[in-house]
């Protein structure tokens, strides 16, 4: 998708489609998502379109980084959910379908519903660890 052509959360964000609002401020809008994992399950989303978490603005992502706990405590003391899982998928092989930055708050449910577990993980090597920590921490600007 273009930068251009408006995505379908920024379609929500305008009011063209209607969702169930759960939270908006100047930079944010939550709302719950349509095909969820659990009940509550919802997204959080920048108004800024940007498609991957790493094109996000600074203002952007401390605006998300403010509210991401205090919705999610919402979710909690309505669903009684202890447990939960925060979920942000970046790139088609990484799971994304919507190209616009957004953050799954998934309760995890006395039902067992939630997001599922195991995940694929390999044992890090720690000679792989050790150059792999040098090279990000040196590129982190
Ligand atoms: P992703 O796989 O990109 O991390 O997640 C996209 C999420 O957006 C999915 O969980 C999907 O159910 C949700 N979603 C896609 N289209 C709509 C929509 O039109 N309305 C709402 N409320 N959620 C949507």
């Amino acid at each position: 998708m273009s930068d251009a052509e408006p995505s379908i959360f920024t379609r929500i964000i305008n009011g063209e489609i209607p969702c169930y609002k759960l939270y908006e401020d100047e930079h944010v809008f939550a709302f719950l998502d349509i095909n969820p994992f659990s009940l509550g399950h919802t997204l959080v989303v920048p108004k800024e379109q940007a498609a991957t978490l790493d094109t996000l603005s600074d203002e952007s992502s401390a605006a998300i980084g403010r509210v991401l706990p205090r919705i999610s405590r919402a979710i909690l003391a309505v669903t009684g959910a202890v447990d939960f899982n925060i979920l942000q998928n970046n790139g088609e092989a990484a799971f994304q379908s919507v190209f616009h930055v957004h953050f799954h708050i998934i309760p995890k449910l006395e039902d067992g519903s939630g997001l599922a577990w195991p995940f694929a993980t390999k044992q890090l090597d720690p000679e792989v660890g050790a150059q792999l920590a040098e090279t990000i921490s040196a590129a982190i600007e």
